[in-house]
């Protein structure tokens, strides 16, 4: 009979943790002591809203537009909690300036909760907010961001907005791990997913853009109306460049000239491969550069910053 292995043989921690901070019922929290009830609706059911926003060298970029996004999803969801947005900004603010991180990625979350009596009526739950910094990441590696991510387009079909609403920032995110599976199986980096009709919709944590004759398109339909989306519309305005939301047609992004992704986690990412092809010449074109060097500049205007104090500074 084998004998069983030690504690520190088969200690090997699975579920390790990354720096960070959390906020949890009124305190700061190391990230690795931030833990839930497996009885919380959040998990059992993926009855959550959440929403996250990144700092970039110690500023947290467009996070009113992130707040309002947020508070959207909990008036519709029909969840309360006990702080206002400007409470919520001085707890992620809070978060961020505790873990000392210049660079982070940060989370927003209410999940249903949970009901004293284990009730399966959601209204006996008691919501519950929770918050998180942890270092800034990004869908797309530096090598992807230089050469381009390679992507596939996979059968998948995005859960309907009639079923869930995807500008309520969720998540159900079955649909969108299935098509990243299935984009790994053939051999590709990252996925989209369809719409119920057929035509593109978003990938994991991330919209799609396409530029055909200098004019960019991206999805309108069945996809979270993601906030840097929404930067690269204002960035398009403020440069002059043609930018709508439409259908788009799998054809039609493959025979774009130039295609990038959207992201909190990564910002403007381009695309250079779609199904085992190469978009146009197969390197990242000088429209998706502008935008990515537009975007990054973007971080330094003081009306989309808000500045982190850090408790080592004046
Ligand atoms: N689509 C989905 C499904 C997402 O989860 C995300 C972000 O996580 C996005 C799009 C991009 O949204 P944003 O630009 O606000 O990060």
């Amino acid at each position: 009979m084998t004998s069983l292995p030690t504690v520190s043989q088969s200690y090997r921690d699975p579920h390790r943790y990354p720096p960070g901070i959390a906020f949890m019922d009124g305190q700061y929290l190391p990230i690795a002591e931030a833990k839930i009830s497996v009885l919380d609706w959040g998990f059992l059911h993926s009855d959550a809203t959440y929403d996250t926003v990144h700092v970039w060298q110690g500023a947290f970029f467009r996070l009113d537009l992130h707040l309002e996004r947020f508070w959207r999803g909990l008036a519709k969801l029909r969840m309360t909690i006990p702080y206002d947005r400007d409470q919520v900004s001085a707890i992620l603010h809070r978060c961020v300036a505790l873990s000392g991180l210049r660079d982070a990625y940060v989370e927003m979350i209410c999940t249903r909760g949970t009901s004293p009596s284990f009730s399966r009526d959601p209204r006996d739950a008691v919501n519950r907010f929770m918050a998180f910094a942890v270092p800034f990441g990004s869908v797309a590696n530096e090598e992807q961001l230089r050469r381009g991510l390679d992507v596939a387009i996979s059968d998948v079909v995005r859960i309907p907005p009639g079923s869930v609403d995807p500008s309520i920032k969720n998540y159900h995110w079955l649909d969108l791990v299935r098509g990243l599976y299935d984009a790994y199986d053939r051999g590709a980096e990252t996925a989209l997913i369809l719409d119920t009709d057929g035509n593109v919709a978003e990938g994991p944590g991330f919209n799609v853009f396409a530029i055909k004759d200098g004019r960019l398109t991206t999805p309108e339909f069945g996809v979270l109306p993601g906030i840097t989306r929404r930067t690269v519309f204002d960035l398009c305005a403020m440069l002059g460049v043609d930018c709508a939301a439409l259908l788009m047609s799998p054809e039609a992004l493959a025979a774009a000239d130039e295609v990038f992704i959207t992201s909190t986690a990564g910002g403007v990412m381009p695309v250079t491969r779609l199904n085992g092809q190469a978009i146009a010449d197969g390197s990242v074109g000088p429209i998706t550069r502008r935008i990515m060097d537009a975007y990054w500049a973007a971080h330094s205007d003081p009306a989309w910053s808000s500045p982190v104090s850090y408790p080592d500074e004046p």
